[in-house]
């Protein structure tokens, strides 16, 4: 960029990768202002600062989490669009049927959304435990939709799949483990009923990525070749190879790389083909969750990315298993993915606002107003330093600089300069350090220890959110999402800022963002100022982090809005879930109000007999402490 050339809305689209990460959903619109594309590109956008305005004036607390319904819809629509495309373009000769695994995000309004979305495609839903298929059961009422029952289970599991059966539900047992087959065989015959059964195969191939270890002979799931031709010949003992439809792998979520997928179509298609010689009606190919989703925009196999489309990914599926099949003269099966991450990722945004700043780094210093009021040697030498700085010394100054700084420490530790002075020698040093960082840019090279600079140099942004709570995903596997101002963005961000949540946890922070070529150590972020607000959104959280969310310190679930848009263009709220209230967390580890308040109570009628308090002033404590159990647990 030009010296004195005036920032755009276009430069920070650039800067924060909006058209990397975004999808198409989320972009900067004229007003500087962060814009979300519900459908797409081709349909009309929100305005999110439009949005935060709107629950503020219907007395909604930050932080809120946004679910936008139309971004489910239009994920579904792109996933199933990918795989009809793909059996098209091949003339594959059977069907696409994707389902959702409600593990990803299990929230009632979502799960509701996508089967009312998904009613056209016959949308499946897939469940791991007996409470995710207790709430399918009831829920789920289209009987041409799947409902694939994964996860160990119990007696009582497996008769809830085939008390489904009995009212019409398409619930497919697949098995996991050896002993599962035999329970079902006893189950079948009291209850009279004939399941549908799949295997889940163990590949030997393993992903890739942070959850390789999913797939892999020492999987924690799955059956083994031999375990699958032990458990047909139970099958076939009791004359039930038919009860065999489908077969399942699953080598793990966010395969970053495409040619761990390739790897694991190819091996399971050979077993679907050797299967089917044997079981004459099965019919379902389930390749199982795993698509993954592009925090970073970098379109690498690195962590948080994926080196292809869900284009490629639905031609490489359809294209590995046609060739298997066609070269055994096997029926085409139908195709099932159980995609989650890639469904739900990108529908929820989380926005919160900072409420502060807290040690800042860049306090401009003044060396004439240092030499002034010091005599120390230390304090002196560095302001001079200060003085003298040039392009060409600079190098040279950082590691002096380093070391007086050190010398300052050990003598303050030793009592040998007063505080005031240690606030100046700081001050002298942090100064060095940002001029000499603003000189880089001179350097025909810049040298390593010159390079860190920048990371070191980020002030620390308070936000009124718990990383636990909201984004656990970045605190325990160092997954990034993306994350930008909502607002200002035709102003430059002259800041670089790292973010602290309000934990008192001293890894509640975010110091890894989204870059195309590396991870960054900071954020590019704008000046605050006194009595405006200025918000943060962190996009892409809609899989996985609403359910792995904690209650550390007892900050509870976020509210949470779901966003629509109405037959004439006007965005409605469908749905606003409340976050947990103060009296609710406390209730979760056994604290409850009535005996709370009763104690406190106690300790101010104590205090007034003690004539610490008046009665008059113990009331007042008293409608305080109790008022609190209705109210966020946020920053207010
Ligand atoms: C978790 C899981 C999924 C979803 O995986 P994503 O990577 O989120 O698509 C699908 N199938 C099974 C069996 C799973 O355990």
């Amino acid at each position: 960029m030009m010296p004195g050339e005036p920032w755009t809305v276009a430069k920070s689209e650039q800067l924060y990768g909006f058209e990397h990460w975004g999808a198409g959903y989320f972009r900067v619109n004229a007003r500087g202002n962060v814009s979300v594309w519900p459908n797409g590109p081709d349909g009309s956008a929100i305005d999110l600062q439009e949005l935060v305005e709107a629950v503020r004036q219907r007395d909604i607390q930050l932080p809120v989490l946004f679910r936008f319904n139309g971004i489910l819809r239009h994920r579904l629509r792109m996933i199933h669009g990918a795989f009809t495309a793909a059996i098209a373009e091949y003339k594959y000769r059977g069907e696409y049927r994707p389902v959702y695994p409600i593990k990803v995000n299990q929230q009632r309004h979502v799960v509701n959304e996508l089967s009312e979305a998904g009613r056209a495609f016959n949308l499946g839903l897939e469940v791991g435990s007996k409470p995710e298929l207790i709430a399918v059961l009831a829920i789920q009422d289209n009987p041409d939709a799947l409902l694939i029952c994964n996860g160990y289970k119990d007696r009582q599991y497996l008769e809830l799949a085939l008390m489904a059966r009995r009212v019409g539900r398409r619930s497919i047992v697949v098995i996991e483990k050896p002993s599962e087959i035999d329970l079902l065989l006893k189950l079948s015959e009291e209850m009279g009923v004939e399941p549908e059964i799949g295997f889940r195969l163990r590949l030997a191939g393993r992903g890739a990525g942070r959850w390789e270890r999913s797939g892999g002979e020492r999987a924690k799931f799955g059956l083994t070749v031999s375990e699958i031709a032990a458990a047909l010949q139970v099958l076939r003992e009791h004359g039930k190879l038919h009860w065999v439809k489908l077969l399942h792998f699953h080598i793990g979520s966010q395969l970053t790389n495409i040619s761990s997928l390739k790897r694991a179509v190819r091996e399971a298609s050979q077993v679907y083909v050797q299967l089917s010689r044997h079981c004459p009606q099965i019919a379902l190919f389930d390749v199982g969750g795993g698509l993954a989703v592009d925090y970073d925009g970098s379109k690498t196999a690195f962590e948080s990315s994926m080196n292809y489309t869900v284009e490629e990914y639905a031609r490489d599926v359809v294209w590995i298993l046609m060739e298997a099949c066609d070269a055994a003269q096997v029926t085409h099966p139908t195709i099932v993915t159980e995609c989650g991450r890639a469904m739900v990722a990108f529908n929820s945004v989380l926005v919160m606002e900072v409420l502060g700043l807290a040690n800042t780094f860049s306090a401009p210093c003044d060396p004439r107003a240092v030499l002034a009021a010091s005599d120390s040697p230390t304090i002196v030498t560095m302001a001079q330093m200060l003085q003298e700085l040039t392009p060409k010394n600079c190098q040279e100054t950082l590691h002096d600089a380093n070391e007086l700084r050190q010398d300052m420490l050990q003598q303050f530790s030793l009592g040998l300069i007063p505080i005031e002075d240690r606030a100046l020698g700081d001050q002298c040093y942090w100064a060095l350090l940002n001029a000499i960082n603003g000189m880089t840019g001179d350097l025909h090279y810049v040298p390593e220890d010159l390079q860190k600079l920048p990371a070191l140099l980020t002030d620390t942004y308070f936000c009124n959110l718990s990383i636990f709570q909201s984004m656990p995903d970045s605190w325990a596997v160092d997954q990034i999402f993306p994350i930008t101002p909502i607002t200002r963005l035709g102003e430059e961000p002259r800041r670089r800022v790292v973010l602290a949540d309000i934990t008192c946890d001293s890894d509640g922070k975010i110091d890894r963002f989204a870059d195309l070529r590396e991870v960054k150590h900071y954020l590019p972020a704008h000046d605050l100022r006194d009595g405006e607000q200025y918000c943060f959104a962190v996009f892409l959280v809609g899989a996985y982090q609403e359910i792995l969310g904690d209650l550390h310190n007892l900050f509870g679930d976020t509210n949470a809005v779901h966003v629509d848009v109405n037959g004439s263009g006007q965005v409605t709220f469908a749905h606003v879930v409340r976050g947990d209230s103060v009296g609710q967390v406390l209730r979760y580890v056994q604290y409850e109000k009535a005996d709370l308040v009763e104690r406190w109570r106690h300790a101010l009628e104590r205090a007034v007999s003690e004539d610490q308090l008046t009665a008059r002033e113990s009331a007042v404590l008293q409608r305080k402490y109790e008022a609190v159990f209705n109210t966020y647990t946020y920053l207010r």
